[in-house]
């Protein structure tokens, strides 16, 4: 086993995976470097772990190589965990912009104590063999009144942390706190049982 595929479009998760397996001897390649690539899946699960494993598990049967993938969104805890798994199209229409102003909406009137809220992040490992194995990484945080900086993507300016508003971070102060960074740390420990 040499040769892992990180199983996104995203060139962002797909740097950051690459700097982490790289070190560990293994070469990355991306869906685009497959002949015939790997198609989109559906979906459809009800967890963020259902639908990294999606993911993976399509691009591992594609490929034939282990393959790695992630899934992430915004939990609220005044919307009982809402957007999670929909955050990409909470409004329904994709777009960033559309998806704060519904948060907004849905919170109106709410002190600071209730409107917390935590970004996860979730990584799933599927081998050739069938082994599998997923890791969460979560960054606490609560939901801002207002849109703070515009740094960042999708919900940053309105998610505030102790490190402050992910909005106003530079991408490398976020990469050392995000969710998607905890969940990577997770990922790299579990990965060594596996290898
Ligand atoms: P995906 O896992 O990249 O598809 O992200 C799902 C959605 O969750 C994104 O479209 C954003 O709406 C939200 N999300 C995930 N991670 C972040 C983040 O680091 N900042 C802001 N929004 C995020």
């Amino acid at each position: 086993m040499d040769k892992f595929i990180v199983a996104s479009h995203n060139k962002k998760k797909l740097n950051e995976l690459t700097r982490i397996l790289k070190p560990m001897g293994f070469d990355v390649v991306c869906p685009t470097d497959i002949e015939g690539g790997v198609p989109d899946v559906e979906e459809n699960g009800t967890t963020f772990e259902e639908n990294a494993l999606l993911k993976a598990r399509s691009a591992c049967k594609c490929s034939g190589l282990p393959a790695v993938a992630d899934d992430s969104g915004l939990c609220v805890d005044a919307l009982d965990g809402a957007p999670g798994i929909y955050s990409a199209r909470y409004a329904g229409t994709g777009n960033d912009d559309d998806n704060n102003e519904l948060l907004l909406k849905n919170l109106k009137g709410l002190p600071k104590e209730k409107r917390t809220a935590r970004f996860i992040s979730c990584i799933a490992c599927v081998f050739p063999d069938g082994r599998e194995f997923t890791v969460r990484g979560a960054c606490e945080g609560y939901i801002l009144k207002e849109p703070q900086g515009n740094g960042g993507f999708g919900y940053d300016p309105l998610f505030m942390t102790e490190f402050g508003c992910f909005g106003t971070l530079t991408p490398e102060e976020k990469d050392k706190v995000s969710h998607r960074h905890n969940a990577i740390v997770a990922f790299k420990e579990e990965l060594k049982n596996y290898i």
